[in-house]
């Protein structure tokens, strides 16, 4: 498959799976955070202004960004990490396409590949990011799902870590859906994951998936209809066993964050 094509069928699996997201965030009445991808909401918001309208109208979502081409900032893959200036220059862009097409200022940023780099931390300062979400750490004694302000950015960007854990048999278990839509977890694991922010008042519990996982594996091939149906109704059991969940509230990240602020986080 070349890379063209490739990347088509990302674009496709993408679409198709944000539909799938939509209508069940829509159907659970969900607020969500969105980090995009600059280049695929470009895509997206050409070729499919109703699917955009539900998303840019709906005031339950924010909109984050996830690179202009999902960069691997680290140049862990590539081999070239991406420069100071250039790395600045990719965000701005970046951003302002979020903001053009959603019509809603930046609200945070997401990494590609979670690989969070020195000058990705001070662009974000540079270009007055609020929070980072990439980081992901273990709930526990060291932490308590609490925002905290991430360093390299002069104090100014906050951390909203992902958080791990282990599950009832101990293996390490995280609030990326990966494993659910590959069929090796079931929607219980992450419900039971879930409550453990009962025990962290005040704290963030995030939930994140890409919409392309829906329909597509990690290897780019395409999941067949019976395994793509089977990922839509366990995201949609995720979300069925969290909302019964007692003590928890839904809130996009940046709106959670701005509580966490009135209330007195410093
Ligand atoms: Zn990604």
């Amino acid at each position: 498959m070349s890379a063209g094509a490739g990347q088509r069928v990302t674009l496709e699996a993408c679409r198709r799976g944000l539909g799938v997201v939509l209508d069940v965030l829509e159907e659970f009445r969900m607020p969500c955070t969105f980090f995009w991808e600059a280049r695929s909401l470009r895509v997206l918001a050409s070729t499919g202004r109703e699917m955009m309208e539900r998303i840019a109208g709906n005031p339950a979502f924010e909109h984050g960004c996830h690179g202009l081409r999902h960069e691997d900032f680290s140049g862990q893959d590539t081999g070239v990490p991406i420069g100071r200036h250039l790395t600045l220059e990719m965000l701005h862009e970046a951003s302002n396409v979020v903001e053009s097409e959603t019509g809603s200022e930046i609200a945070g940023f997401r990494a590609p590949y979670c690989r969070l780099t020195r000058e990705l931390r001070s662009a974000l300062a540079r270009l007055g990011y609020r929070y980072d979400a990439t980081l992901i750490r273990t709930a526990g004694e060291t932490w308590s799902l609490q925002p905290y302000r991430l360093a390299g950015t002069e104090q100014s960007v906050w951390e909203l870590a992902l958080p791990r854990g282990r599950d009832g048999q101990g293996r390490a278990i995280t609030g990326y859906l990966w494993q659910l839509f590959e069929g090796r977890r079931p929607p219980e694991d992450y419900i039971e994951f879930v409550s453990l922010a009962g025990q962290y008042p005040g704290g963030l519990f995030q939930l994140a998936l890409h919409p392309w996982h829906l329909f597509m594996d990690e290897n780019g091939q395409s999941l067949t209809e019976q395994r793509a149906a089977r990922a839509a109704h366990d995201l949609r059991a995720v979300l069925a066993g969290i909302t019964s969940l007692e003590r928890i509230r839904f809130l996009p990240a940046g709106a959670y964050l701005k509580k966490a602020l009135d209330r007195g986080l410093r």
